[in-house]
């Protein structure tokens, strides 16, 4: 405990030190917990991993009585609870997996003063029975984490954080903090606003994450391209993100099944598996985790060498996120997207599903601006960080396109077989078909349609498949070609390929990764 005639900042450290073990404060957090502890309200935004937890953590340890920690999971909880019960802070938790005799104690202890921090769910915390109860308790902070959730805008909104904004007036004096790693511009004015913290001290801290490096290929058998990742990597801790808990399981499958160690993780596994799952990637027992997105918050690993990502996620909030859980002992690390069509597709639908209409414009727009990254040829980390309204003074040597820019030939030729094997197969059909003719493929379905017998049968035989759909693709994102979303992505020509297709324009395209480029060049960091 604080001695009286420490300054806050000689407290902050000792506590830092005895309690937590760790030699020095990192950047911002010694200012954060001294603004905290002398009672201002803060707001800070920091990555994943920045050591957001602590800003609040000892201030929670140098003022009086019991902190208020609002998490949105259970486990988030749990884990932050159980680490700092191991340092002999005073903790626990309060919320809906309690037993009525567990709650109980923890009341008991909350009443005896006895707690140092309480995390507690935002429903469980505004709840009339709770808040009554709190008023003749005395409360040192109220930290608020996840803070994105309370805006419509953030990728993670959950209406009762919005509901949040009432603790200023029911705790006057009280001092609050909101903490998140994901808020772009519009998302950080939102959470001010309804958390009523217009006026807080804020904190901004540098998004970059130099070690970790960005790279994007062509999706073209998913699995094969994963395991020659994993190949080129043996026995690096990774995690591997997949969008559907089918997909998770078939993925994990197969590579346990190839003897790598390697297990699956998300939402409809038994709470006891998960934990088990979780634990074991901790202590370096599992390799690979293959999850959806319930797998991570919270996740504190050091040393996972690589984040994957099977499918493209939704938003670049999500994604940016995700990808920070790799590398957070500083060392090289990296993040691999597996950039398909039919992705992009499957992402819209399920956007299309969202009811409210202001939801659904705002959830097209992110999504958009996640594809725009994959498509992207310019620096991944410059897009990265101009999303999130910090600008990148140069190219930042550590990501697929600085490292390797993309080749450019002359494709005027091939945009020509493309376009015309589109009109000869009457714009009726989609990439693999198109594709398929001019591969010169000779199936059943090909000879029953007679395509066997077009002019553009198999005058593109020389190229594989892989160049030829991403030479496809390239000519939908060029405006070329249009992909008929309600009827089967039907291809279809564009005005703009009159001219390519009279031999009255030329045509450079950049040549097609679908694989990893050779492993020569590191990264620096
Ligand atoms: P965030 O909540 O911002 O994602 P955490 O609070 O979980 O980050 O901290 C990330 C990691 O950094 C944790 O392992 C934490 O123990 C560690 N950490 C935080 N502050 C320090 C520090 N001052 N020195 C060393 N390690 C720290
Ligand atoms: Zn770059």
């Amino acid at each position: 405990q604080p001695h009286s005639s420490d300054t806050p900042g000689t407290a902050a450290r000792r506590i830092l030190r005895s309690t937590f073990g760790y030699a020095d404060f990192r950047p911002y957090q010694q200012t954060i917990i001294e603004q905290l502890a002398a009672g201002e309200d803060v707001f800070v935004l920091m990555p994943t991993g920045g050591g957001k937890s602590l800003c609040y953590q000892i201030p929670a340890l140098l003022r009086p009585g019991t902190a208020l920690v609002v998490s949105p999971l259970i486990s988030l909880m749990q884990d932050q609870v159980a680490a700092l019960q191991a340092n002999g802070v005073a903790a626990a938790c309060y919320n809906s997996s309690l037993d009525g005799d567990a709650a109980r104690q923890v009341l008991a202890r909350l009443h005896a003063g006895e707690l140092d921090l309480l995390y507690v769910s935002p429903e469980r915390l505004l709840s009339d029975g709770f808040l009554g109860r709190l008023q003749d308790i005395s409360i040192a902070l109220i930290a608020i984490d996840e803070a994105h959730c309370v805006s419509q805008w953030g990728h993670d909104f959950r209406p009762e954080y919005a509901r949040l904004g009432g603790l200023g007036e029911h705790f006057p004096g009280v001092p609050r903090i909101a903490l998140t790693a994901t808020a772009d511009a519009q998302t950080r004015t939102d959470i001010l606003r309804v958390l009523g913290l217009e006026a807080a001290q804020q904190h901004v801290t540098g998004f970059d994450r130099p070690n970790i490096r960005y790279s994007v290929l062509e999706k073209h058998k998913p699995f094969d391209q994963l395991l020659a990742f994993l190949e080129a990597r043996p026995e690096q801790a990774g995690i591997v993100y997949a969008l559907s808990r089918k997909r998770v399981d078939e993925v994990a499958g197969r590579l346990a099944e190839r003897g790598l160690r390697a297990a699956a993780y998300h939402a409809g596994l038994p709470a006891g598996q998960r934990r088990q799952v979780q634990e074991d990637f901790l202590r370096d027992r599992l390799d690979l985790v293959v999850a959806t997105v319930a797998f991570g918050m919270g996740i504190d690993k050091p040393n996972v060498r690589f984040v994957i990502h099977y499918d493209l996620p939704r938003n670049i909030e999500g994604y940016y996120q995700e990808t920070g859980r790799a590398g957070r002992d500083g060392l090289p690390a990296e993040a691999l997207l597996l950039h398909g069509q039919q992705d992009i597709v499957t992402a819209r639908r399920l956007v299309d599903n969202t009811e409210d209409a202001d939801q659904r414009r705002i959830e097209l727009h992110k999504l958009n601006a996640m594809v725009d990254f994959a498509e992207s040829r310019v620096c991944r980390r410059r897009i990265l960080l101009n999303y999130f309204g910090q600008s990148l003074e140069q190219d930042c040597g550590n990501c697929d396109i600085c490292l390797d820019p993309p080749e450019r030939f002359d494709a005027t030729v091939q945009a020509q077989m493309a376009l015309s094997c589109v009109y000869r197969v009457g714009q009726r059909f989609g990439v693999k078909h198109v594709v398929d003719v001019l591969r010169g493929l000779d199936n059943e379905r090909i000879r029953r349609l007679g395509h066997d017998r077009l002019s553009t049968y198999g005058i593109g035989s020389e190229l594989s498949e892989q160049e030829w759909v991403s030479i496809v693709r390239q000519l939908i994102h060029l405006g070329y070609l249009t992909q008929d979303v309600a009827n089967y992505s039907v291809l279809k020509l564009t005005e703009r390929a009159r001219p390519l297709l009279r031999g009255e324009q030329d045509l450079e395209l950049a040549r097609p990764r679908v694989r990893e480029r050779s492993r020569g060049k590191r990264p620096r960091a």
